[in-house]
């Protein structure tokens, strides 16, 4: 029975995919399979009880209805217990309705059967992998991964699981050798993400306290993919730490370079800085540089942070006025509009701005979004915590007037983190 539907049942992304898939296209699948299983039938002479459970049970995935297609799928198995089609369907209905016992005993089963095609057996045992992960024994996931890739060394797709199961233990360097071996294997972009799991790997070290042990892996980071800006703000805060002010801008430079849009990180890293530092002027013409460059709303409340720090308050106001004129919504451009006019003891003006402040309190200036799957975390990450893509996520910015989708409960104005988010 059903010799079509099993390659397609086989993939857990062919599942998915027809649970997002709407009725009408649903409707044509389904007599799709009505016609070739009772031509099959009519032509093997093979009609079972079983199959009429198993169409209704595809019906029944067909429109999201997943409890009256594991009855159904439970109907079949009972009438034709050698049915390993109707089996993976219902591990992986299981599997999406979050009981992971019931799959992983079922792929068990399908595992321990004598006579089984490889083939199948080898499917099985990836989907045992995919449901001990989903359950979070990230050991055994790994352990039978390994079985599929000792049988299968090119499965890519096994190997991603392997990669993102180290990404999830912050296993760093062994989802760097893991997608090494993806990159041999299959071509694209692999070099960003190698990067990625370089600085991962280096911010690990850090926060050990070996940051001599770091900086090469930053370093290969950069060789690696020249456009890693995570790289760039590490091996900047190195010479930040060192005192070496000027080196840190030379790499901050780069992200402005690279991703104008991200040299917020930069700046951020110069706030609370500036009274360590002896001579300010490297930090000056690289600000002002940015607003020749790159003139947006961060980059004027950052010269002006930096201006107001060296007491020229009215240039400070100018360029906070310069970034309001850009986005009124900034949040934090008015909060510093009120601080330096209080700080003046102009308590009117200070007033008027934080009055404004309140108008635009809950209109984030910035939003982050996946441009893969629309995810949209509170602060920026480098690997969308959704979709487990790498630098998929992007700034969204709110225009005068324009009410975000969502309002988030903070600005969104990113933080310094130590894993692998914007910092
Ligand atoms: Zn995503």
């Amino acid at each position: 029975m059903g010799g079509p539907f099993w390659h397609w049942f086989q993939e857990p992304d062919n599942l998915r995919l027809v649970l997002g898939i709407g009725i009408a296209f649903s409707l044509g699948l389904v007599l799709g399979i009505w016609w070739k299983t009772i031509a099959r039938a009519g032509r093997e002479g093979t009609g079972r009880k079983g199959d009429s459970a198993f169409l209704k049970g595809v019906q029944y995935i067909l429109t999201n209805d997943h409890d009256q297609a594991i009855e159904q799928f439970t109907k079949s198995v009972q009438v034709d217990s050698e049915s390993i089609e109707t089996y993976v369907a219902l591990g992986n209905l299981y599997r999406s309705k979050g009981d992971i016992g019931r799959a992983i005993r079922i792929r068990q089963s399908i595992i321990l059967r004598p006579n089984i095609d490889p083939k199948i057996k080898l499917r099985a045992l990836f989907d045992l992998g995919v449901d001990y992960r989903r359950g979070g024994f990230f050991n055994r996931a790994l352990e039978t991964f390994q079985k599929v890739i000792e049988k299968n060394p090119s499965s890519v797709e096994t190997l991603e699981e392997i990669e993102r199961i180290y990404e999830e233990m912050k296993d760093w360097e062994n989802a760097y050798r893991t997608r090494l071996k993806i990159s041999k294997l299959t071509k694209g972009n692999h070099a960003h993400i190698l990067a990625h799991h370089l600085v991962e790997t280096g911010k690990t070290l850090v926060e050990e306290g070996n940051v001599a042990g770091a900086r090469p892996y930053f370093s290969k980071a950069v060789s690696t993919d020249t456009g890693c800006i995570d790289a760039y703000l590490h091996l900047g805060d190195l010479h930040f730490q060192k005192g070496e002010f000027k080196k840190a801008i030379q790499q901050w430079k780069k992200v402005g370079e690279y991703a104008p849009q991200f040299t917020f990180l930069a700046y951020r890293r110069l706030e609370g800085a500036y009274a360590r530092m002896k001579n300010l002027k490297p930090v000056e013409a690289f600000l002002r540089e940015c607003v020749e460059n790159h003139p947006d709303a961060f980059t004027h409340v950052a010269l002006a942070r930096y201006l107001y720090n060296e007491m020229d308050v009215e240039e400070a106001l100018q360029e906070l006025e310069n970034a309001l004129k850009l986005a009124p919504t900034f949040w934090e451009a008015r909060r510093l509009k009120g601080e330096i006019l209080l700080s003046q003891g102009k308590r009117e003006e200070a007033l008027d701005a934080y009055q404004d402040l309140l108008e635009h309190l809950n209109v984030p200036y910035l939003r982050f979004q996946c441009s893969q799957c629309g995810h949209q975390p509170v602060d920026l990450q480098w690997q969308c915590p959704q979709c487990r893509k790498w630098d998929t996520t992007d700034l969204v910015h709110s225009t005068e007037g324009g009410t975000p989708e969502t309002t988030p409960s903070k600005p969104m104005i990113p933080v310094l983190e130590e894993t692998n988010r914007g910092g």
